[in-house]
C-alpha cells in the first residue's frame, strides 16, 4: 500500500486542481492520497467525485496554520466534519487575514517591483486559498523572477523586508479545535528549519496533552537528525508517525509518494476519525 497523506491543490497553493491532484496520485500508483490545502475543505468535494473516477482513496484534510511560542507551524486535520462551527470560524479568519496579508505584502513590494493584487489574483482560481506562492507567480508572469523557489530564497523569504506575517490560532486551540470536529491532528513538518525557527521538544507535551495525535516525520525538508529526534518524541507520547510528499504539483519540487505513511497508521486515523476514507 503506497499512502501519501499531505498534497496541494489550487483550492490553496498547488498548480494543479483537486480532479488532476487524483488523476497525478493515480498515474504515481499511489493506493491512498490525502488532500490538504492551506485552511480550507473546499476542493473536498471535487477530489472526492475524480478520486472514485480514476480509482484512488481520498483522505479528506486540511492543513490548518497555527503558532506555537511565536513560530509559525502548521498542522494536517484528517476527516473533520468541516461544518462543525468552532474550526470553520477559525479557518475563515485565517483566509481573511491571509488575504490583508498578501495586500500588504503587495504593498511594500510595489515600490521595488510594480505589481497590483489584481496581478496576483489573476494568478488563483476561484475561491483559492490566498498564499506566497500566488504572489510569487505574479512576479514570475510579470518577468521578475524565473520561479517560485527563486522567489521563496529572495523577496518571498521571510527575512525578506517585504515579509509580513499572517494572524493564525494557537497551536493548542487549533489541536482542539480539530478534535472537537471529530479530526485527527498530526502536526506537520515540526523539524522543518527551512521554513524558521522550529519548536522545541516540551512543546509536543503541550499540544499531546491538548489532544495531538501524531507527528509527520518523513518529510524532506527534515534532516535524519531531526527525524531521530522526532521519532524519540513519538515513542515517548505514543504519537503516530506520519511521511508524506507535500506536493504542490509544478510549484515545488516535491514529487507525489516521494514519502509514504504505513498501512497500520492509516487505520489508527481512520478510526479516530469523524469521516471515512473515499474508497471507489
Ligand atoms: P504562506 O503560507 O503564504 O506563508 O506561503 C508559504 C507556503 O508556500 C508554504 O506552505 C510552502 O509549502 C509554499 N511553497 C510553494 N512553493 C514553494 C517554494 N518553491 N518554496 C518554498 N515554499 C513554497
Ligand atoms: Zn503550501
Ligand atoms: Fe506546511
Ligand atoms: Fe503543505
Amino acid at each position: 500500500m503506497r499512502i501519501d497523506l499531505h498534497t496541494h491543490s489550487s483550492a490553496s497553493d498547488g498548480t494543479e486542481s483537486p480532479a488532476e491532484v487524483m488523476a497525478a496520485a493515480a498515474r504515481s500508483g499511489l493506493d491512498v492520497v490525502a488532500l490538504t490545502d492551506h485552511d480550507t475543505t473546499s476542493g473536498w468535494d471535487e477530489a472526492a467525485a475524480a478520486a472514485v473516477d480514476v480509482g484512488v482513496a481520498l483522505m479528506r484534510g486540511t492543513e490548518v496554520s497555527a503558532r506555537l511560542h511565536g513560530i509559525s507551524v502548521h498542522l494536517l486535520a484528517y476527516l473533520q466534519d468541516p461544518t462543525h462551527p468552532e474550526l470553520m470560524v477559525e479557518l475563515e479568519r485565517t483566509r481573511s487575514a491571509r488575504e490583508r496579508r498578501g495586500r500588504l505584502i503587495v504593498d511594500l513590494l510595489a515600490a521595488d517591483y510594480p505589481l497590483t493584487w489584481d496581478d496576483v489574483l489573476a494568478q488563483t482560481a476561484p475561491n483559492t486559498v490566498v498564499g506566497r506562492p500566488h504572489i510569487a507567480d505574479a512576479l514570475v508572469a510579470a518577468g521578475f523572477l524565473p520561479d517560485r523557489s527563486a522567489a521563496f530564497a529572495g523577496v518571498l523569504s521571510s527575512h525578506a523586508k517585504y515579509y509580513v506575517p499572517y494572524y493564525a490560532p494557537s497551536a493548542i486551540d487549533a489541536v482542539r479545535a480539530v478534535r472537537a470536529a471529530g479530526g485527527v491532528p498530526v502536526f506537520a513538518h515540526p523539524g522543518a528549519e527551512v521554513r524558521g525557527r522550529i519548536v522545541p521538544d516540551e512543546a509536543f507535551d503541550e499540544l499531546a496533552d491538548a489532544g495531538l495525535a501524531g507527528i509527520e516525520i518523513d518529510h524532506r525538508d527534515h534532516t535524519l537528525a531531526e527525524r531521530a529526534r522526532l521519532h524519540a518524541i513519538a515513542a515517548r507520547l505514543g504519537l503516530l508517525v506520519t511521511g508524506s510528499s507535500d506536493y504542490h504539483g509544478a510549484g515545488k519540487e516535491n514529487l507525489l509518494g516521494e514519502n509514504l505513511t504505513a498501512p497500520d497508521v492509516l487505520v489508527a486515523i481512520e478510526e479516530q476519525g469523524a469521516l471515512e476514507v473515499v474508497r471507489a
